[in-house]
Protein backbone atom coordinates (compact mmCIF):
# COMPACT_ATOMS: atom_id res chain seq x y z
CA UNK A 1 0.00 0.00 0.00
CA UNK A 2 1.21 3.28 -1.05
CA UNK A 3 0.93 6.55 1.67
CA UNK A 4 0.38 9.55 0.09
CA UNK A 5 1.93 12.20 1.60
CA UNK A 6 -0.30 14.75 2.80
CA UNK A 7 1.48 18.58 2.09
CA UNK A 8 1.79 20.47 5.24
CA UNK A 9 3.38 23.68 5.62
CA UNK A 10 4.66 25.88 3.21
CA UNK A 11 6.52 24.85 0.34
CA UNK A 12 8.25 27.98 -1.10
CA UNK A 13 9.51 28.94 2.04
CA UNK A 14 13.11 29.42 3.09
CA UNK A 15 14.57 29.13 5.93
CA UNK A 16 16.26 32.28 5.27
CA UNK A 17 13.28 34.22 5.28
CA UNK A 18 12.70 33.55 8.74
CA UNK A 19 16.10 35.38 9.96
CA UNK A 20 15.29 37.56 13.09
CA UNK A 21 17.79 39.57 10.51
CA UNK A 22 14.76 40.61 8.75
CA UNK A 23 13.58 42.50 11.31
CA UNK A 24 12.86 43.03 14.83
CA UNK A 25 9.46 41.22 14.73
CA UNK A 26 10.92 37.75 13.82
CA UNK A 27 11.33 35.63 16.60
CA UNK A 28 15.67 34.73 17.28
CA UNK A 29 14.31 31.42 19.15
CA UNK A 30 11.53 30.03 16.43
CA UNK A 31 14.65 30.68 13.88
CA UNK A 32 16.75 28.91 16.28
CA UNK A 33 14.28 25.75 16.04
CA UNK A 34 13.63 25.74 12.78
CA UNK A 35 17.16 25.47 11.71
CA UNK A 36 18.04 23.11 13.93
CA UNK A 37 14.78 21.08 14.59
CA UNK A 38 12.95 21.54 11.92
CA UNK A 39 12.04 19.13 8.41
CA UNK A 40 12.84 20.80 5.34
CA UNK A 41 11.08 19.11 1.84
CA UNK A 42 14.44 18.52 -0.29
CA UNK A 43 13.68 21.56 -2.73
CA UNK A 44 13.94 23.67 0.65
CA UNK A 45 10.40 24.62 1.31
CA UNK A 46 9.01 24.29 5.01
CA UNK A 47 7.24 20.79 6.17
CA UNK A 48 6.05 22.40 9.21
CA UNK A 49 2.77 23.87 10.20
CA UNK A 50 1.27 25.39 12.95
CA UNK A 51 -1.61 23.20 14.73
CA UNK A 52 -4.27 24.70 17.68
CA UNK A 53 -5.62 21.99 20.03
CA UNK A 54 -9.11 21.88 19.92
CA UNK A 55 -11.21 22.32 22.72
CA UNK A 56 -13.16 19.62 24.44
CA UNK A 57 -10.29 17.05 22.98
CA UNK A 58 -8.20 14.78 24.83
CA UNK A 59 -4.82 16.85 24.68
CA UNK A 60 -6.28 19.53 26.46
CA UNK A 61 -5.76 17.37 29.75
CA UNK A 62 -1.79 17.52 28.60
CA UNK A 63 -1.59 20.50 26.77
CA UNK A 64 -4.29 22.55 26.91
CA UNK A 65 -7.40 23.69 24.94
CA UNK A 66 -6.11 26.14 22.20
CA UNK A 67 -2.45 25.80 23.18
CA UNK A 68 -0.34 26.29 19.83
CA UNK A 69 1.95 23.43 18.68
CA UNK A 70 4.36 23.15 15.60
CA UNK A 71 5.37 20.20 13.80
CA UNK A 72 3.79 17.86 11.46
CA UNK A 73 1.76 14.77 11.45
CA UNK A 74 4.09 12.19 10.91
CA UNK A 75 2.10 9.90 8.63
CA UNK A 76 4.25 6.79 9.19
CA UNK A 77 2.12 4.33 8.12
CA UNK A 78 -1.64 4.23 6.97
CA UNK A 79 -3.48 5.30 10.22
CA UNK A 80 -0.85 6.84 11.89
CA UNK A 81 -2.23 9.58 14.39
CA UNK A 82 1.43 10.74 15.98
CA UNK A 83 1.83 13.91 15.47
CA UNK A 84 6.18 15.07 15.83
CA UNK A 85 6.84 18.51 17.12
CA UNK A 86 7.20 20.99 20.07
CA UNK A 87 4.90 23.56 22.34
CA UNK A 88 5.28 26.88 20.36
CA UNK A 89 5.37 28.99 23.64
CA UNK A 90 8.67 26.33 24.76
CA UNK A 91 10.37 26.92 21.00
CA UNK A 92 9.31 30.34 21.58
CA UNK A 93 11.41 30.19 25.15
CA UNK A 94 14.14 28.08 24.69
CA UNK A 95 15.02 28.02 20.86
CA UNK A 96 16.99 24.98 20.08
CA UNK A 97 16.70 23.69 22.84
CA UNK A 98 12.88 22.69 23.03
CA UNK A 99 12.73 18.93 22.07
CA UNK A 100 10.79 17.86 18.99
CA UNK A 101 9.06 14.94 21.05
CA UNK A 102 6.08 12.72 19.32
CA UNK A 103 2.89 13.09 20.75
CA UNK A 104 1.18 9.47 20.28
CA UNK A 105 -2.38 10.39 18.51
CA UNK A 106 -2.18 14.06 19.14
CA UNK A 107 -3.19 14.19 15.15
CA UNK A 108 -6.75 14.23 15.72
CA UNK A 109 -7.17 16.76 18.43
CA UNK A 110 -5.36 19.67 16.17
CA UNK A 111 -7.06 21.54 13.82
CA UNK A 112 -4.50 23.40 11.22
CA UNK A 113 -4.09 27.25 11.59
CA UNK A 114 -4.20 27.93 8.52
CA UNK A 115 -2.53 30.50 6.87
CA UNK A 116 -0.01 30.99 9.64
CA UNK A 117 3.48 31.45 7.92
CA UNK A 118 2.44 33.90 5.45
CA UNK A 119 1.53 35.94 8.12
CA UNK A 120 4.40 34.99 9.72
CA UNK A 121 6.16 36.64 7.48
CA UNK A 122 3.99 39.99 7.10
CA UNK A 123 3.54 40.97 10.66
CA UNK A 124 6.28 38.03 12.67
CA UNK A 125 5.60 37.34 15.98
CA UNK A 126 2.27 39.06 15.59
CA UNK A 127 0.91 35.93 14.08
CA UNK A 128 1.59 33.89 16.83
CA UNK A 129 -0.30 36.53 19.02
CA UNK A 130 -2.29 38.77 17.88
CA UNK A 131 -4.35 40.24 20.68
CA UNK A 132 -1.04 41.77 22.06
CA UNK A 133 -1.04 39.74 24.96
CA UNK A 134 2.14 38.57 25.31
CA UNK A 135 5.70 40.26 26.41
CA UNK A 136 8.59 39.49 23.84
CA UNK A 137 11.60 39.75 24.74
CA UNK A 138 14.59 41.83 22.38
CA UNK A 139 12.97 44.27 19.70
CA UNK A 140 11.38 47.16 20.11
CA UNK A 141 7.48 46.49 20.05
CA UNK A 142 5.16 49.49 21.02
CA UNK A 143 5.44 53.42 20.68
CA UNK A 144 3.42 55.14 23.12
CA UNK A 145 0.89 57.90 22.23
CA UNK A 146 -0.93 58.77 25.44
CA UNK A 147 -3.73 56.48 26.18
CA UNK A 148 -3.17 54.34 23.12
CA UNK A 149 -0.31 52.76 21.37
CA UNK A 150 0.75 51.28 18.18
CA UNK A 151 2.63 47.83 17.54
CA UNK A 152 5.15 48.92 16.06
CA UNK A 153 5.06 45.05 14.12
CA UNK A 154 1.75 45.16 12.31
CA UNK A 155 0.48 48.71 12.88
CA UNK A 156 -2.27 47.15 15.30
CA UNK A 157 -3.63 50.47 17.89
CA UNK A 158 -4.51 49.67 21.54
CA UNK A 159 -5.88 51.29 24.13
CA UNK A 160 -4.53 51.40 27.66
CA UNK A 161 -7.93 49.94 28.90
CA UNK A 162 -7.30 47.24 26.92
CA UNK A 163 -3.36 46.55 27.50
CA UNK A 164 -4.09 46.65 31.33
CA UNK A 165 -6.82 43.94 31.07
CA UNK A 166 -4.72 42.05 28.73
CA UNK A 167 -1.47 42.13 30.79
CA UNK A 168 -3.18 40.77 33.75
CA UNK A 169 -4.74 38.32 32.38
CA UNK A 170 -0.73 36.80 31.60
CA UNK A 171 0.06 33.51 32.41
CA UNK A 172 3.40 33.23 34.40
CA UNK A 173 6.52 32.39 32.54
CA UNK A 174 5.28 34.25 28.87
CA UNK A 175 7.70 36.76 29.62
CA UNK A 176 10.76 34.56 28.62
CA UNK A 177 9.41 34.34 25.12
CA UNK A 178 11.66 35.72 22.11
ZN1 LIG B 1 1.37 43.71 16.33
Amino acid sequence: MTIEPIPVGHKTLRLRQLSPKRGPSFSPNLYRWMRDCAHFYTDGGVAQAVYRVKNDSPATSYLGAGTLVIGIPMHGYPGDKDFSGAPLIGVLCKGSSEPRVCFANLVPDLELVEGFWDRYLAVGRCAIDPDHNEHFLGGARFQEHGDHRTCLWCGATQHNEHRQASGAARPAGVALAA
